[in-house]
């Protein structure tokens, strides 16, 4: 049995009081590996650490801290196969889809911030024959970042890059669901030579160990993606402390297809909306409203195309759809389908746990499952279910379609499928979303804006976003 370590001070040490938690492998329902349950002394043994680096790594030079990045990513690329696997274990996810998707964007996003560093710059502002302005951004110090199982190295490489390629030093943890890569990520830091105390990783669960390091006094920034419930609680048990937080929560996306679509792309494109990660991404496509006089046939399409995702061990390459990250999380996805029936949805295709045999044989499998006939109002179409289950829906034209759209508490991503472009810019303004992709889903560029409105967050990442969160802006004004 595999045991994983906590990351501090740059060795790999055991939690202080001795805690460890079961690390369970979602395919097989077996234990495989156990992690630390950190508590309070592993934080301030790792703000300790953190503190005694961070004057020399905020001012490192902006081309030695890219360089160690650099090393790290490329690490990442030397270790991909190793890295997939293990997500692939730890997850439940496809290992196709880990090797693709998560492994290949995590070295991405290293190495993107790694250039950002070298490529930010501040402001000046020149008030004519008076004075001139010019802002300082220099790093905040020691900020806390914590990311969930969904995207396990992927969501925490996005958090801790830019926050070290601006310099700041880190306290990170990773989900307790999903461990694995983040320790993988701790011995790679080691290799590439990131200098001790300068990025800490602390495995636990939320409550002994996250809750902790969002109200620490010494972190003075957070940075977290994960619920809108735990986003609630972060933000009211920090309140008072005045820091900065950037939280990336929950979604119940819509998805609009109109009739003019390009009708075979747009269902191959929908059906990766929902069902990609086994519908556990933030960004999936859960409530499909699609124009009436292509409602029917749309439906069929979808549905066929569904039942065709193999279903399958995460570990065979054929896989396509894996299984749910939790026994908890599959009880949950389960019960909601349970819901749906009840508030009178009518089951198209999947409904159920899937039985695999062999090895796989107690996994955590939940059938793809395509709802219709439900109010947009029920819960099934108002909470976020965060797996393989959506809900189908007509609509009369566009305005109906945003309303539809634009009806939940959620406001993170949405889709749009039509080819007539004044439409798709019309949509687009108005829908309430962070994200709006058109004729595609999931294409990501990393210097855009990320996150979302309402109850899915506050404050966006990616590119620049990430390097002015990560960093506290001051004004000098000096007087010509
Ligand atoms: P979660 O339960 O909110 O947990 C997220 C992280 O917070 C985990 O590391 C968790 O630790 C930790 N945590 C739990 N309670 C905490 C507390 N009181 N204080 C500090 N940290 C705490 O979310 P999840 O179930 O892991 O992830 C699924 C959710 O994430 C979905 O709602 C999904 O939409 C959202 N998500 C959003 C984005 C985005 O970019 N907007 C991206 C991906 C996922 P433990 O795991 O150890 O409990």
């Amino acid at each position: 049995m595999q045991i994983i370590e906590n990351y501090i001070n740059g060795q790999l040490v055991a939690p202080r009081a001795g805690n460890y938690l079961d690390n369970v492998e979602p395919a097989t329902g077996q234990v495989y590996s156990q992690i630390p349950n950190s508590c309070q002394q592993d934080l301030e043994f790792a703000v300790t650490a953190a503190q005694q680096a961070q004057y020399s790594w905020a001012n490192t030079s902006l081309e030695k801290r890219a360089a160690i990045l650099c090393r790290l990513a490329d690490l990442i690329d030397a270790n991909a196969e190793d890295l997939a696997r293990a997500e692939a274990i730890d997850n439940g996810k496809p290992i196709a889809f880990a090797r693709k998707v998560d492994i290949y964007r995590s070295s991405a996003n290293i190495r993107f911030f790694a250039h950002a560093g070298t490529q930010f710059s501040s402001e000046s502002h020149a008030m004519e024959n008076i004075a001139i302005n010019y802002t300082l951004r220099d790093p905040i110090g020691i900020v806390g970042c914590i990311s969930p199982w969904n995207f396990p190295l992927y969501l925490f490489t996005w958090k801790i890059a830019p926050a070290l390629a601006t310099g700041n030093v880190v306290i990170a943890k990773p989900s307790e669901v999903t461990p694995m890569t983040a320790y993988l990520f701790s011995k790679l830091c080691i290799e590439a030579g990131l200098p001790a105390g300068v990025l800490n990783i602390l495995h636990g669960s939320g409550a002994s160990i996250g809750g902790p390091i969002t109200t620490h006094p010494k972190i003075k920034a957070i940075s977290f993606t994960g619920g809108s419930a735990t986003g609630a609680h972060i933000t009211q048990a920090t309140a008072g402390m005045f820091k900065k937080l950037s939280l990336e929560l929950g979604g119940k996306n819509p998805t609009l297809v109109f009739a003019d679509c390009d009708f075979e792309e747009t269902v191959k494109e929908v059906v990766r909306a929902a069902f990609s990660n086994q519908g556990q991404i933030c960004l999936c496509g859960s409530r499909i409203y699609i124009e009436r006089p292509i409602y029917e046939q749309f439906k069929q399409a979808f549905v066929e195309l569904v039942e065709k995702l193999k279903i399958g061990d995460p570990l065979d390459e054929q896989t396509q759809h894996g299984a749910l990250v939790s026994e908890a999380h599959m009880n949950k996805v389960l019960s909601y389908i349970e819901l749906a029936k009840q508030e009178g949805g009518t089951i198209l295709t999947g409904g159920k746990r899937h039985q695999l045999d062999g090895r796989c044989a107690n996994g955590f499998f939940v059938e793809p499952t395509v709802i219709e006939g439900l109010t947009n109002q029920c819960r099934t179409n108002q909470e976020e279910i965060f797996g393989p289950v959506c809900s189908i829906m007509p609509f009369d034209d566009e305005q109906q379609a945003l309303e539809l759209a634009n009806g939940t508490q959620y406001g993170l991503a949405s889709s749009v499928w039509t080819n007539d472009l004044k439409r798709a810019h019309r949509v687009a303004k108005q829908i309430e979303a962070g994200i709006v992709w058109i004729n595609c889903w999931l294409l990501r560029d990393l210097r855009t804006p990320f996150g979302g409105v309402k109850s899915s967050g506050v404050g966006r990442e990616g590119g620049l976003e990430a390097m002015r969160f990560f960093t506290e802006p001051k004004n000098v004004c000096i007087k010509y």
